[in-house]
Formats: C-alpha cells, sequence, structure tokens
C-alpha cells in the first residue's frame, strides 16, 4: 500500500471522527480545516518531492554503488546532445538520457547516437507538457507508451524507465506507470542547471558521491562544460 492510501485512510477517520464530534457540539466546525489543512500539505509534499515514494516506488539512488549515475533530461537537443555525447566518450562515461518523445521524432539521429555510443534512453513523456501533472492516468499511459513506441522504433531498444516531468508524482501518474510495469527513476542531485549560475552549479554536483544519481538537461547551453569540469575533476 503507498504511503498515500495510508495517509488518506488515517486522515479520512481522524477528519470523520473530528466531524462526529463537531457535530455533538464539542467543538466549533472551524477546527475541522486543521486536519484538511495538514492532509494538504502531505499532498503538496509527496508530489512536489520525487524522492519522498509517498505516491509510487521512484529510484532515487543508482544501484551500481560503485559509480555516480550520470542522467540527462529534456533531450534529444540537436547541438548540445552531440557535445555531451563527446565529453561521455573522452572520459569513458556511460549516462541515461530522459527523452521527450516529440524530440526523439525530430531528432532521431540524435537519439540512435545516445543509443549506438552505449547509453541508455529513459521516457521523459511525449509532451513534456505545463499541464502534465492534472493529465488523466488514460492519457498518462497514452503519453508513455507512445514514447516507449518511438524509442523503440527509432532506436531499436526496449524502454522500462521513466522520469515524470518536472519531478512531480500524483495518484494518476502512479497508476499509468504500475500499468506498464515501468520504473520511476528520479536523482539524488539536482544540478539545478537551468537556473544558470555555473559557480552554484559546480559545487553543488561536486558532492556527488558513487550511488548518487545525478540529474542535468542537455537542453542548456552551459551544461557541457559544467559536466567536462566535473569529470575532469573526478578523474583527477
Ligand atoms: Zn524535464
Amino acid at each position: 500500500m503507498s504511503a498515500f492510501r495510508k495517509t488518506s485512510i488515517i486522515f479520512g477517520i481522524v477528519f470523520t471522527a473530528s466531524a462526529i464530534a463537531a457535530a455533538c457540539g464539542y467543538f466549533s466546525w472551524f477546527w475541522l480545516f486543521i486536519p484538511a489543512a495538514i492532509y494538504s500539505l502531505f499532498l503538496f509534499f509527496g508530489s512536489k518531492n520525487i524522492c519522498s515514494q509517498f505516491y509510487m516506488q521512484v529510484k532515487c539512488f543508482s544501484e551500481n554503488k560503485a559509480r555516480i549515475q550520470l542522467s540527462f533530461d529534456d533531450g534529444p537537443h540537436p547541438t548540445i546532445t552531440p557535445q555531451i555525447l563527446r565529453i561521455l566518450k573522452k572520459y569513458n562515461q556511460k549516462a541515461l538520457f530522459f527523452c521527450i518523445g516529440k524530440n526523439i521524432e525530430k531528432y532521431p539521429e540524435t537519439a540512435k547516437q545516445i543509443v549506438q555510443e552505449g547509453h541508455k534512453i529513459g521516457n521523459h513523456s511525449y509532451s513534456h507538457a505545463y499541464t502534465f501533472d492534472f493529465f488523466s492516468v488514460k492519457k498518462v499511459q497514452k503519453e508513455l507508451q507512445k514514447t516507449n513506441e518511438i524509442i523503440e522504433k527509432i532506436t531499436g531498444t526496449e524502454c522500462t524507465v521513466f522520469r515524470p516531468p518536472y519531478g512531480v508524482t500524483n495518484p494518476n501518474i502512479a497508476k499509468a506507470v504500475k500499468n506498464l510495469n515501468m520504473q520511476a527513476v528520479g536523482w539524488s542531485i539536482r544540478s539545478l542547471d537551468t537556473l544558470g549560475d555555473k559557480e552554484s552549479i559546480k559545487n553543488r554536483i561536486k558532492k556527488a558521491k558513487p550511488g548518487d544519481i545525478i540529474l542535468f538537461h542537455d537542453t542548456k547551453e552551459n551544461t557541457p562544460e559544467i559536466l567536462e569540469d566535473f569529470l575532469r575533476l573526478k578523474n583527477d
């Protein structure tokens, strides 16, 4: 049973008992807002923190405890992804690329190159829509299936891993991932390379230890330089 379901049952009982007590005149109905507010906070933080394991099991550390797992979201990108691939080859590193289905359709050669160079492609939804977190189970499932089919058709590899767009999880995403028998993958270190300040990004990722999963984006111009600095330091 997920933490979400357990929490809902507990708060359901607390809320019902409080409502009965309020109806019997033990206290004002106004106080019912306290369990409702606490429950909403649980749902909110469970959604926002990908590694909370609140709605679903998400892998946030690498199974291989001997090395750092590099991961790149939102590609493939026609110029930045090849730069990253060159750097990974130079330092003999393998990575996980969580690609967006519509980008794979746009840049199939780059997607093929990722696989040909020994890296793995994961599913990062088809549209990466801003409204993805509000999609029904059926719509999430359709996006994931469509992207899996595109990955298989273009790269010839089967895709079993999914990273939720924006790192947000909810009951609908959890159900769709379960129905498709896929594994959700998060991260233990977020480089925040989307925010741009190179020095603070470098400081954040240099704390990485074997077993960590680092999140980068192969759509940001600064990412290749940051990655190369990181790998050079690790290899020294
Ligand atoms: Zn993304």
